[in-house]
C-alpha cells in the first residue's frame, strides 16, 4: 500500500495539516497513537492502481473551523442595525465634516456589542482626521467614541468596523482593502471589518490571513 505524491483530498485545504505514517502491517494511520485534545480525525479511500486504502488522517479542529469561515458566514453573524450603522459611516465619510472640506479625506468607524444582558449597542467613533493621498501615505480612524458612556456599556464587543474613503486626487486615491497596519492591530474575537467607500466591498480581516470580502449588497441581503 503506498499513497501515490499526489493526493485529492475530499477537503483539500486540510492536506497540509495530515499527520500519517506508515506502518507495515496496518497500512498508514496516524502518527500518534491517540488523538490529541483539539484534534479531529477523519477516514476516507483512496485509490492507488487497482487497490482502494483507507486512509485516516487528522487535523487541529481550530483549522477546521477556521477554513469553514466564509464571508457569507460572516455577514449573516452583522445584526441589520449594524449593518445600517456601517452604512451610516461610509456615507459620514463621503460628506464634509469640520476636518475635511469635501468628504472623502477621512475615515470614519465604530464598534457593536452587546451589554451584559444581552441588548445591542452600536457605538460609532468620532471622525477621523484629514489626509490628502497626495501628501500623505495614511488616514487613520479616530478610536475616541462619539458616546463614551454608550461605549463603556459594551461587555462584548462582536462587530469592530472602519471606512476606507473614496477621495480621490488628479493622481492617488486610498487603497480599499485593510492594510497591513489594520491587520497588526486586528483584535481577536470580532469580525473586523473594512468597507471601502470607493469600491462598495466589505472586507473582513483578521490578524492572520483571513482575507474575505463581498460585495456591500450582497452584506446587506445576506442574512
Ligand atoms: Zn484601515
Amino acid at each position: 500500500m503506498q499513497l501515490a505524491s499526489s493526493h485529492a483530498f475530499p477537503e483539500p485545504p486540510l492536506a497540509a495539516m495530515w499527520q500519517l505514517s506508515e506502518n507495515s502491517r496496518l497500512g498508514f494511520r496516524l502518527a500518534g497513537s491517540t488523538l490529541q485534545q483539539g484534534f479531529g480525525a477523519g477516514k476516507y479511500l483512496i485509490a492507488v492502481g487497482d487497490t482502494a486504502s483507507v486512509v485516516r488522517y487528522a487535523w487541529p479542529e481550530s483549522l477546521k473551523a477556521q477554513q469553514q469561515v466564509t464571508a457569507q458566514s460572516l455577514a449573516a453573524q452583522v445584526p441589520m442595525d449594524v449593518k445600517f450603522a456601517i452604512i451610516g459611516s461610509m456615507i459620514d465619510s463621503m460628506v464634509p465634516n469640520g476636518n475635511d472640506p469635501t468628504g472623502g479625506f477621512h475615515e470614519e468607524s465604530g464598534v457593536a456589542g452587546t451589554t451584559t444582558s444581552g441588548a445591542l449597542v452600536i457605538s460609532p467613533d468620532q471622525p477621523g482626521a484629514y489626509s490628502n493621498p497626495d501628501t500623505s501615505n495614511h488616514v487613520s480612524t479616530n478610536h475616541t467614541a462619539v458616546d463614551q458612556d454608550q461605549r463603556n456599556s459594551i461587555a462584548n464587543v462582536t462587530v469592530m468596523w472602519h471606512i476606507h474613503p473614496n477621495g480621490q486626487t488628479k493622481t492617488h486615491n486610498w487603497n480599499q482593502p485593510p492594510s497591513d497596519q489594520d491587520r497588526k492591530a486586528a483584535v481577536p474575537g470580532p469580525i473586523n471589518i473594512v468597507l471601502g467607500a470607493r469600491d462598495k466591498t466589505v472586507y473582513f480581516y483578521n490578524s492572520g490571513n483571513m482575507n474575505l470580502h463581498m460585495s456591500l449588497h450582497d452584506f446587506m441581503v445576506t442574512q
